[in-house]
């Protein structure tokens, strides 16, 4: 299964809204956009659905992990300039499904933030490659993001108790991006702001510490994004599959 051809993207978003599963993922798949965004003057906030306390690679103790992912997620944030993260809690890296609580919470997020934009993973699964982007978590928050957006957040007898409770009266997301699909359509050049992804990624302390070349591994797979989409030589590039959802 793939998408269909993407949409033209908005010109005239204000803000967004970025939904992801664990610390870093928000960093591998869009750091770069984002801050064109942020540079753009677009309001971007983080909503994370883990602590990503499955991660890690070394002896730390596993108590500590989603104490230190958080505290990850929030230095990345900070890199390129996003000011605003938010965790959930009550949901286990590994373990996300996309559940009717899940989907509430994240339409709590959508009413709250009130996002022209949300950015998330893919729903999709990709075939080719049984490896980061086809993490059951990044599916599921995928589909509950896709979930809350169409029919949840914009139907004001959904969830009432938001409203009701919370006072988070209806809202309709305009747009959405998936990053990690299988057909990306809409690149995106971060040439002038990989420097600050790097710098994001090199957040996840936990998560990138013990490769050797994290640069280097960065620009091959952003390089081939670029070349395969059509950029100049020698740029590189982050790559979206976007829908108009309103
Ligand atoms: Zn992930």
């Amino acid at each position: 299964m793939t998408f269909p051809a993407s949409a033209a993207p908005l010109t005239d978003v204000q803000r967004v809204l970025c939904v992801f599963a664990h610390p870093d993922d928000v960093d591998f798949g869009a750091a770069g956009t984002i801050a064109q965004w942020v540079a753009d003057g677009l309001e971007v906030s983080y909503l994370v659905v883990t602590r990503g306390d499955a991660g890690g690679f070394d002896d730390t103790p596993r108590e500590q992990m989603p104490v230190l992912r958080e505290a990850e997620q929030r230095a990345a944030a900070a890199a390129i300039g996003v000011k605003q993260v938010e965790f959930l809690d009550g949901y286990a890296d590994g373990t996300v499904t996309p559940s009717i609580p899940l989907r509430r919470d994240i339409t709590a997020a959508i009413r709250r933030h009130r996002p022209d934009r949300v950015l998330t993973s893919a729903p999709l699964r990709r075939w080719d490659r049984m490896a980061g982007p086809s993490h059951p978590d990044h599916l599921a928050v995928g589909e509950a993001t896709t979930c809350a957006i169409y029919p949840d957040s914009r139907n004001r007898f959904a969830f009432p108790e938001l409203e009701r409770d919370l006072g988070l009266a209806e809202w309709t997301v305009r747009e959405v991006w998936y990053s990690g699909g299988p057909n990306p359509d809409v690149p995106v050049d971060i040439t002038g702001t990989f420097g600050l992804k790097l710098a994001a990624l090199r957040a996840h302390v936990s998560q990138v510490g013990h490769l050797d070349d994290l640069e280097g591994m960065l620009r091959g797979r952003f390089a081939l994004l670029a070349q395969t989409l059509g950029l100049p030589d020698g740029r590189l590039a982050e790559a979206f599959s976007v829908f108009a959802t309103a």
